[in-house]
This record gives structure tokens, sequence and C-alpha cells, in this order.
């Protein structure tokens, strides 16, 4: 029979899984088990509203079997099963193959354990076997096919007999070698562990048959007690969903273990929530705010969205509702009895109660993302690292509906400290006379706070915000203002602070400010005596709303619109360079010329703007010194 190959990508992480050494070989029970109970799901789920399943919530469960001697181990589930079709598309490829990305983009990392950060499902029984089969019916089909495969070299479908609908896994476990050990797989106690450590909340039973030698019933006290070796049916799992647990009763471990392997997480979370909440809709809910951003959190393989079950039925994997998109980091799972079961989906999106538990979920997140800020500093400036981006967005969206609930989550870098400060902060260190929340846009802090029209600001003693992203400006723009303070970015003419230089009278420079200006023609749009220039001669300021950030930002991302912010040369009449270029004036306009050109160009270099003639400017400045 021909064997047919794995997909390319497939292949190359069968390999990678079979040759490596890997200290968490015992997961593939784990995924083996969680693959088992998302197929009952599925026969579950139909079972409510299809009669013919015949099979009611009871009925459902896994069994492990123990072969020591012919070193089989198998996981049997009576849930929805494959057919062939199924077998080729699922088992023949990897059906996220995100961990096999993450691995090549992180090549160097070797020491990072993907199978144990991600689970790489049933890939990885070829970590612990050297042959693989699986038999199944699927739901509603004749046939029953067998799938087998020995590991890299390919597999083979063929077709089978099997009388229940469900899946049989047989492992055939590897052969111990001086430095791996599989045999501890075939061990009772082993595999028992195994479900208690990383499957106890499956919400089926998953039994064994436990053998033990026990004294016979009532030989026990007798002179000469009778032992005998008795099989037993145990159920190894507690299948209480870990949400359901009171939250004193579950360690962080497991709930971090439930994290990592119910959403494919790696990361610690940066906060565990749970909320049990009892009114018009009842519903208890686990979720996660995650410290790290997903690998693949802004590519369009990201699902938002939260598990809903209906007491303890999964109904819907992502329930893209609950959960408003300026929270869409949250993973988590909600669980209420209210949601009626054989509900359809397109009728529970339009539920009022899923709106209920979102708007009152949304409400939780939100206030606990504030007493993280309060209570525990360094890890919610960890989370506003990774996800600050999204709450900007969060403000900016809907035409700023959600910018009261959001704006005091923010963080921003400012001239303050090296550290990050809330706009509450900020409000709290305002002198009285400060009548403006300012702020300054740019690359990164360090360049900001040299853009000279910080200076008049700073020279003040007042705190400017530091706009390094470039959604920030936008969010600043969406705020208007927080709690009756506006804000006022550096670059305006009204500082609202007096100038520090005694202002020039206008005539005075009227003549050298329209030389620049024909000088420099339509390379800018204004030159300007300025008011708040103190010890640096130039700057360069945007003019019309749009600042040289937000210019950037849209020619990235739209070339051909041509955006550009309108520029404004500020001059510093008070400045010995600019006095010099203005006595050159009729005496020398040759020369004058060149300094408007070097005054032009610094001004550029300043704000972070590309020169047009950079060696040109270069001949220019060498020519006058
Ligand atoms: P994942 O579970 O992350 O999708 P896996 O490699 O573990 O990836 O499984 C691939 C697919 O194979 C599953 O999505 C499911 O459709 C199918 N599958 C695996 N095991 C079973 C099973 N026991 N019963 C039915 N389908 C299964």
């Amino acid at each position: 029979m021909a064997k047919k190959q794995f997909k390319s990508e497939s292949k190359r992480l069968l390999d990678l899984m079979i040759n490596s050494i890997y200290t968490h070989k015992e997961i593939f029970l784990r995924e083996l088990i969680s693959n088992a109970s998302d197929a009952i799901d599925k026969l579950c789920f139909l079972s409510l509203t299809d009669d013919k399943v015949g099979l009611s919530r009871e009925d459902f469960r896994v069994f492990i079997k123990l072969d020591k001697e012919n070193r089989e181990l198998i996981i049997e589930d009576n849930g929805i099963g494959m057919d062939k079709d199924d077998l080729d598309k699922n088992l023949g490829t990897i059906a996220s193959s995100g961990s096999y990305r993450f691995k090549q983009e992180n090549e160097k990392a070797d020491d990072i354990d993907i199978i144990g950060q991600f689970g790489v499902g049933f890939y990885s029984a070829f970590m612990v076997a050297d042959k693989v089969d699986v038999l199944t019916k699927k739901y509603g089909a004749d046939s029953a096919y067998v799938w087998s495969s020995s590991g890299a070299d390919g597999y083979t479908i063929r077709e089978a007999d099997k009388d229940s609908v469900g899946t049989v896994v047989r492992l055939h476990i590897k052969e111990d070698t001086d430095n791996e050990h599989y045999s501890e797989f075939l061990e009772q106690y082993r595999i028992s562990e195994l479900v208690k450590k990383y499957s106890d909340y499956i919400r089926y039973p998953i039994m064994m048959d436990m053998s033990r030698t026990k004294a016979k019933e009532g030989t026990e006290d007798s002179e000469k007690p009778e032992y005998e070796t008795v099989t037993e049916r145990e159920t190894l799992n507690s299948m209480v969903p870990i949400w359901q647990r009171p939250r004193k009763d579950v360690t962080d471990e497991e709930y971090e273990e439930f994290y990592h392997n119910k959403f494919m997480a790696f990361d610690k979370p940066a906060k565990v929530i749970t909320t049990s909440v009892e009114g018009v809709v009842t519903y208890k809910a686990l979720l996660y705010i995650p410290s790290k951003t997903p690998f693949d959190y802004y590519t369009k393989d990201y699902k938002k969205g939260l598990q809903l079950y209906s007491s303890g039925v999964l109904i819907m994997e992502n329930c893209e509702e609950l959960l408003p998109e300026h929270f869409r980091f949250v993973k988590g799972v909600v669980d209420s009895q209210d949601f009626s079961l054989n509900i359809s989906r397109e009728v529970l999106q339009r539920d009022h109660q899923l709106k209920t538990v979102a708007n009152t979920l949304e409400k939780k997140i939100k206030n606990e993302l504030s007493s993280l800020l309060k209570k525990d500093r360094e890890t919610y400036e960890g989370f506003f690292n990774e996800f600050g981006r999204q709450l900007k967005y969060g403000i900016v969206s809907d035409y700023g509906m959600h910018k009261d609930n959001l704006k005091d989550l923010l963080m921003f870098p400012s001239s303050n400290s090296d550290k990050l400060t809330t706009l509450s902060e900020y409000l709290d260190r305002m002198p009285e006379e400060q009548k403006y929340i300012y702020f300054a846009t740019g690359e990164n802090a360090d360049s900001i706070s040299k853009l000279p029209q910080t200076e008049p600001v700073l020279n003040k003693g007042f705190e400017i915000l530091y706009c390094v992203q470039d959604i920030d400006e936008f969010t600043l723009q969406t705020l208007a203002e927080y709690n009756g303070k506006q804000f006022r970015s550096v670059d305006s003419d009204d500082l609202g602070i007096e100038p520090e230089t005694p202002e020039e009278a206008p005539e005075d420079s009227s003549d050298a400010l329209k030389f620049v200006r024909d000088v420099l023609g339509d390379r800018v749009s204004e030159v300007i005596a300025s008011k708040k220039l103190v010890s640096h001669p130039v700057c360069m300021t945007a003019k019309g709303g749009i600042s040289f950030e937000m210019e950037k930002y849209f020619n990235a991302m739209q070339p051909e619109a041509g955006m550009k912010a309108q520029r404004c040369l500020e001059l510093n009449m008070n400045h010995k360079a600019v006095k010099a270029m203005k006595d050159l004036i009729g005496k020398d306009d040759e020369k004058a010329k060149k300094y408007a050109e070097i005054f032009y160009n610094q001004a550029l270099l300043i704000a972070g703007l590309p020169i047009e003639d950079p060696s040109g400017y270069a001949d220019l400045v060498c020519e006058l010194m």
C-alpha cells in the first residue's frame, strides 16, 4: 500500500520533534486527551439537538488502556470521529502550524521548548511512540478507517471495521535506550499521575482499568489473608472544571497550567481574573490577562473571544461578542446555565443576555487592570508595554466612545523621569499656573527631549508627555482633555506661557523673515519669528494639525497619498547666528541665502526629518567655516 508523505512543513516539525530531546515528553498524553475531549465536545453538542446520536451527557468518556506486553498505550474516545478526508487533512498536516513558524522565527533560541510552550497536538505522540495507529469512525459515516504512521516517512490510510463512533489512538511506545526512558508510559501509576497533573479538569471521565492486589473480602484479619488481583475501572480525573472551583482551592500553578493548555499560551499571565455573578444572567468566568503578546497577535490568525460553556458543555469555542475590541488580548472561559443549550449560534450572537455578560465582563477587566496598576506597577508596566497600543486603539476607535473607560489605563514616557506616567499622576504634579497638559512627538524620549521647542515649557518647570508611538498623538487628540485640562503640543503657537525672550518688534524682523521665505520658496509654508526658542537658533514646527510623526505614519501606510505636514520654520531673532544673517541682508545677499539654507536644513535635522540634499548641506557648512 502506497505511503502518503506528510506535507513538507509537517515533516520538518515531525523530524524536529522526534530527534530532539524533550524534557516534556510527557505532555503527549495531555495533547491526546485534549483531542479526545474536543471530539467529545463536538458530538455532545450535536446530541443536544440530534436524537440520532443516541448518547447523553453521562455516556461520554475517554478510556486509557495499557498493554505492557505489547508496549501499547491506547486512548479511546466516543467523540465525533473522523472520516478519510479528516484524517488526511488533520493528521497529514499540522492543523495550526503556528508553533513551527514560531520556531523558525526564533531559530537561535534553541532552548525555547516549543512543545512545552505551544503543544503541537497530535504529533507529540511521536515523542514517545515509534508507531501510531488511529482507528476512527465519524458520526454519520458508514465506514471506519485506520491511519498508521511510523513517523517521518509518511502514513497510510486504510478502510477498517469499527462498530461504534469515535476514535482509538494506539501508540507503540519506543524501546528504552541508555539516555531515554519510555517504559514509564506503560505504568498505571505514571499515567494516572499525568492525567491528574495535566487533564484533571477535563469534563468527561478519563477512565482506566486499574489492577491491584488486595486481600479478599473477609480475609483481611484472618490468620492467613488471601490476596487476589482485581481490576477495577477507575476515573482518574476530578472533572470539576477549574472555573467552578473556589479560587482559594486552586493554586497559581493550576491556573497557569490551564492557561497554557487551553489557550496555547506560554507566558505567565499578568493577571488571573475569576468572577462569579448572580443576577439577570448567572455565570462564572475565568479570565487571563497575558503578559506577552502572542506571536500571531497582530495577524489575522489571532482570534478574539472567550470560550462559552453552558453548564459545562462547550457551546462556542470563540465567542467574539463577549469581549470588546480593546480587550481582545484577554483569554478565558465563561460558563452560564442561563444560555439554553440548543440555541443556534446565530441567535446566540444577537442574544441580549450575551450583551449583559459582555458588559459586566468589560467592567470587571477594566477594574482589574486599574487595580493591577495601583498594586503591582511593575507587572502593569510590563503588560502596558505589550498591549498599551491596543488600549490606545481602543480610545481612538468608535469615535472615541470608549475613551472615558480607558483613559486612566494609559501611560506615557515624560520629561519627569525615565519611568512611565499615568495622566492622573501628571495632573497631580502640575503646578497651579500650568494651563495645559503638554506633549511632544518624536522617535524616542531622548530625541524629543532635545527638541528646541520643548525648551520654554521645560524652563518653566512644566512636564511634557512624550509621544513615541504613531498612535499616541491620535490618542491625545481623541481625548482632547483630561479632567478639565486640555492637551497642547509644544509645537503650538499658544503655549499659555509668557515668553522669556523679549518680543522683537515685527517691523524689525519682517524683512529678514521675508528674505528667508523667498529663499526657501514652497519648501516651507511659513517662516516666523519664534516666541518659544530660547537658546537654539531655529526649529521646525508642524502647523495645521498634522504633525511630522503623523506624516511619517501616513506615508508608511499610504505612500501614494503624499500626506505632508505644513512646515513652519521658526527663527530665534535674538540668536547671534540669526542676527548675523540679518546683518548680511542687503550687503551680501549671496551669503545670507546660504545662512538661510543652513538654518532650514538644521531645523529639519533637529525635527528628525530627512534633508533633501545632505551633501549639498555639508558643502555649504564647510564653505562657511
Ligand atoms: P489541534 O488539536 O490543535 O487542532 P492536533 O494536531 O492535535 O491539533 O489535531 C489535529 C486535528 O485532528 C484536530 O483539530 C481534530 O480535528 C483532529 N483530531 C485529533 N484527534 C482527534 C480525535 N481523537 N477525534 C476526532 N478528531 C481528532
